[in-house]
């Protein structure tokens, strides 16, 4: 049986590295040492440090680790915010960052623009109380992608607000500008090509006073994972409680390739295969590409109308062993999504554009 490749944004294609990784784990009985000893805050440090050089971190951020980035949300706003969010919104996972702060007794402001839009910064305005606002860099349910000129522009505007950015299923493909933002966070089974079970949150010394404060005041922001107490470990190289070790183990592995093969290369790559998607989704009879204007197209999540039934189409490719995503939500059965992650090889863009070329 020849093996499937996954188009799907998450979990997606695994990294071509990760399986060798992985025996070694097991060759070095990785999954067995203690979260306490200097071989655990090794691998912990190495990690940090690859991070820091993949997105250029200032020296006042952290690396932090979290169940995943859903839980990222929560401390956010428990630890960051005593009273007003500020969320842009065009699609599941920014609606649901704004859910929870209505669940947390937060006061979130909405900003919300229909699906497959982007957001228009001179129609953006964010009221004196807020104190975080919160973007995402590419909202996986639509494949809409904001800028990160407007994302750095928001800051600009409100430098004195916190700006936290979901970039789950975009980094490490993004170059943002950390002296301007506040935090950022992503999830490893998507665009790292990693499998699920660790959140990552980069963030700076601002949140933790901010968090310290809060906290000074009486404000409950959580407990083991609270922001004051994660950073503390991070101190020391090490987490509050038992964390995945072989998730960072692998995730240290990865991010050292992504390094060795150079992550201008990776972005380079992501482009070129994009604009073949684009180009060659565009020109396909029977699919639309739903996000209209091209400076909201996101690079590594493809999403495209279908004319017939989506399900159809993504079985008759399935059964080619060409898995791509369905649509989100309300548009499961008339979209598409196709991720483009660096785990895929132009060949195998190429191979997937070939085979729905005959298939549509
Ligand atoms: C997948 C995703 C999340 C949630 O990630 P989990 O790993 O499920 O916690 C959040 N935001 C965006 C944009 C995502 O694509």
């Amino acid at each position: 049986m020849n093996p499937k490749i996954f188009f799907t944004p998450g979990p997606a294609a695994i990294y071509p590295t990760v399986a060798q990784h992985t025996q070694n784990a097991f060759a070095e009985q990785i999954p067995s040492i203690s979260h306490r000893s200097p071989a655990f805050q090794a691998i912990y440090q190495q990690t940090y440090e690859n991070i820091r050089e993949i997105f250029q971190l200032p020296d006042d951020y952290a690396v932090l680790f979290t169940g995943s980035a859903t839980e990222v949300w929560e401390r956010l706003l428990q630890n960051c915010v005593a009273h007003e969010t500020f969320h842009l919104v065009n699609g599941s996972f920014s609606r649901r960052f704004y859910d929870f702060a209505l669940l947390l007794n937060k006061m979130p402001h909405l900003h919300e623009v229909l699906w497959g839009q982007g957001f228009d910064l001179a129609q953006i305005e964010v009221p004196t109380n807020v104190e975080m606002i919160c973007v995402t860099h590419n909202e996986t349910s639509t494949g809409v992608s904001m800028p990160v000129a407007d994302i750095h522009a928001l800051k600009d505007r409100y430098p004195d607000k916190l700006l936290v950015v979901d970039m789950v299923s975009s980094a490490p493909i993004p170059m943002l500008d950390f002296t301007k933002i506040d935090a950022a966070y992503f999830s490893v089974q998507k665009a790292f090509g990693l499998p699920a079970g660790l959140g990552v949150w980069l963030v700076n010394r601002r949140c933790l006073e901010k968090a310290q404060t809060l906290e000074d005041q009486g404000q409950v922001t959580g407990t083991y994972h609270r922001l004051t107490n994660l950073w503390k470990s991070f101190e020391k190289f090490q987490t509050p409680p038992t964390p995945n070790v072989l998730g960072l183990y692998l995730l240290s592995k990865v991010t050292q390739d992504l390094l060795h093969k150079g992550i201008r290369q990776i972005r380079q790559e992501t482009n070129t295969k994009a604009q073949l998607l684009y180009n060659a989704i565009e020109a396909m009879d029977g699919l639309e590409i739903f996000v209209k204007n091209p400076d909201h197209r996101s690079e590594v999540v493809v999403v495209a109308n279908t004319q017939g039934n989506a399900t159809e189409l993504i079985q008759k490719l399935a059964d080619q062993n060409m898995v791509i995503g369905s649509g989100y939500g309300q548009n499961k059965t008339s979209q598409i999504r196709v991720a483009n992650f660096p785990a895929t090889s132009l060949t195998e863009v190429e191979e997937l554009l070939e085979i729905m070329q005959k298939t549509m």
